[in-house]
C-alpha cells in the first residue's frame, strides 16, 4: 500500500536540507508518495499562523511526517502565538507525538569533531528518550502576571500525570530491550514532586520489563556524567525539559548537532522526523548546513513508521561511505579532508545508495 509522507521544509537552512534528504528518499523507489506544506516562519508570512489549518490536516492524514527546522531572528519579535516555535509545539501536541528519541552516535570518522577527550567519547551510543508533550512546557496555569505591589511575576506550572509517565515509560523500556537492556531514568525528585511520582511509576513499569536494568539519577548529576562518562549510557528517559537540555548536550558529545536525527512518535509509531538542529539562519542560502541529520532522520522514518528497516539500512551504510571517502561539510570539516556544499553531500549519498 502506498504510504503518504508529508515534507514540512520550514526556515532558515529547512528547504535546503529537506531538497536533499528528499532526494535521498527518492532513489530508494519505495511506494511512497510526498507532498509538502507549510509551517512555522514560512507559514507566517504567507498565512499569518505558524501552523495552517491545511498543514495540520495534512499532517494528521499522512503516515510520517519530515520537517526540516523553523523559527529565524525575522520573528523573534512576534507575539508568542505567532511565532514559528508555536507551529511546531502545535503539531507535536495535536498529534500527540509524546515520545521523542534522541540517538547520540558517534561516527568512527568524526571522533576528532567531538570537544571531549577521543577515549572519552569513541564508541558513544547512547539514545535519549523525551517526553515531548506534557511538563512544564505544557502545564496550565502559565503566563506573566502583575502582583498587588505592582511588581511583575512570572510563572509556569509543572505537571504529570501518572498515564503521561507511564505511557512515556513504556516507549523507553522497550527501546531499551532493542538495545543494551539499561534504562536510566533521570528526575529531581531530592526536590520537585511531580518527579517523585515519575520515579515511582517508572519503578512500577520495571516490574513489567524484568530484562531491563534500571536505575534513576539526579538531572544534575546527569548533565555532569553525561560530559564526564557518557558512554556508561544507554538509554536515558527523562521529561520534557530535563530532556530538551540533556538531549542537545548528548548531541554537542559527538562533535556536530549536523549530524543528528530524531524522531517525535505517537502511541501507535506513527512519527515526526526532523533534524536535531534549528534553522541555523547564520548559514542559510549559503549552501552550507549539512544534511546527514535530516538524511538519518529519512532512515529513522523508514524504520519507525513505514515498515522499511532494510532502506533505513541501505541509508546509514550510505552516510558512513561518504564518511569515509572523506567529505565534509564546513560543521564537521576536519584535515585531509574534502570540503563540500549540502548539495553535494546530498549528491555523495545518492551516489553511494
Ligand atoms: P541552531 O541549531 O539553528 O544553530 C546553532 C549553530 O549550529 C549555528 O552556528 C548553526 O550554523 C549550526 N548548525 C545548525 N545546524 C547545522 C547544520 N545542519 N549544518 C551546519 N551547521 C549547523 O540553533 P540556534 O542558532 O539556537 O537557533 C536558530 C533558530 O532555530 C532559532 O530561531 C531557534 O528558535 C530555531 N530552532 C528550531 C528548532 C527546530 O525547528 N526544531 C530547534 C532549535 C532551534
Amino acid at each position: 500500500m502506498t504510504k503518504n509522507v508529508l515534507v514540512l521544509p520550514g526556515d532558515g537552512i529547512g528547504p535546503e536540507i529537506v531538497t536533499e534528504a528528499v532526494k535521498v528518499l527518492g532513489t530508494l523507489n519505495l511506494d511512497i508518495e510526498i507532498d509538502s506544506a507549510l509551517v512555522g516562519g514560512s507559514a507566517v508570512d504567507a498565512t499569518g499562523n505558524p501552523l495552517p489549518e491545511e498543514t495540520l490536516n495534512k499532517a494528521r492524514s499522512a503516515d510520517a511526517i519530515l520537517l526540516g527546522a523553523v523559527g529565524g531572528p525575522k520573528w523573534d519579535g512576534n507575539p508568542m502565538e505567532s511565532r514559528p516555535e508555536k507551529g511546531l509545539l502545535g503539531l507535536r501536541s495535536e498529534l500527540e507525538l509524546f515520545a521523542n528519541f534522541r540517538p547520540a552516535i558517534l561516527y568512527p570518522q568524526l571522533a576528532e569533531a567531538s570537544t571531549l577527550k577521543p577515549e572519552v567519547v569513541s564508541g558513544l551510543d547512547i539514545l535519549i528518550v523525551r517526553e515531548l508533550t506534557g511538563g512544564i512546557y505544557f502545564g496550565q496555569p502559565r503566563g506573566i502576571r502583575t502582583l498587588e505591589n505592582g511588581e511583575r511575576e512570572g510563572y509556569n506550572t509543572y505537571v504529570y500525570s501518572e498515564s503521561e509517565i507511564r505511557r512515556i515509560g513504556r516507549q523507553a523500556f522497550e527501546a531499551a530491550q532493542k538495545r543494551g537492556k539499561r534504562l536510566c531514568s533521570v528526575d529531581k525528585s531530592n526536590v520537585l514532586e511531580v518527579t517523585v511520582l515519575w520515579k515511582e511509576v517508572m519503578e512500577e513499569l520495571a516490574k513489567e520489563y524484568p530484562d531491563v536494568e534500571l536505575s534513576h539519577m539526579l538531572v544534575d548529576n546527569a548533565a555532569m556524567q553525561l560530559v564526564r562518562a557518557p558512554k556508561q549510557f544507554d538509554v536515558v528517559v527523562t521529561g520534557n525539559m530535563f530532556g530538551d537540555i540533556l538531549s542537545d548536550a548528548a548531541a554537542m558529545l559527538t562533535g556536530s548537532i549536523g549530524m543528528l536525527p530524531s524522531a517525535s512518535l505517537d502511541k501507535d509509531g506513527k512519527g515526526m522526523y526532523e533534524p536535531c538542529h534549528g534553522s541555523a539562519p547564520d548559514i542559510a542560502g549559503q549552501g552550507k548546513a549539512n544534511p546527514l541529520a535530516t538524511i538519518l532522520s529519512v532512515a529513522m522514518m523508514l524504520r519507525y513508521s513505514l515498515d522499511e528497516s532494510a532502506a533505513a539500512d541501505r541509508i546509514e551504510a550510505a552516510v558512513q561511505k561518504v564518511l569515509d571517502q572523506g567529505l565534509r561539510t564546513g560543521d564537521i570539516m576536519s584535515e585531509g579532508c574534502t570540503l563540500v556544499s549540502t548539495e553535494e553531500m546530498g549528491d555523495a549519498v545518492v551516489a553511494a545508495l
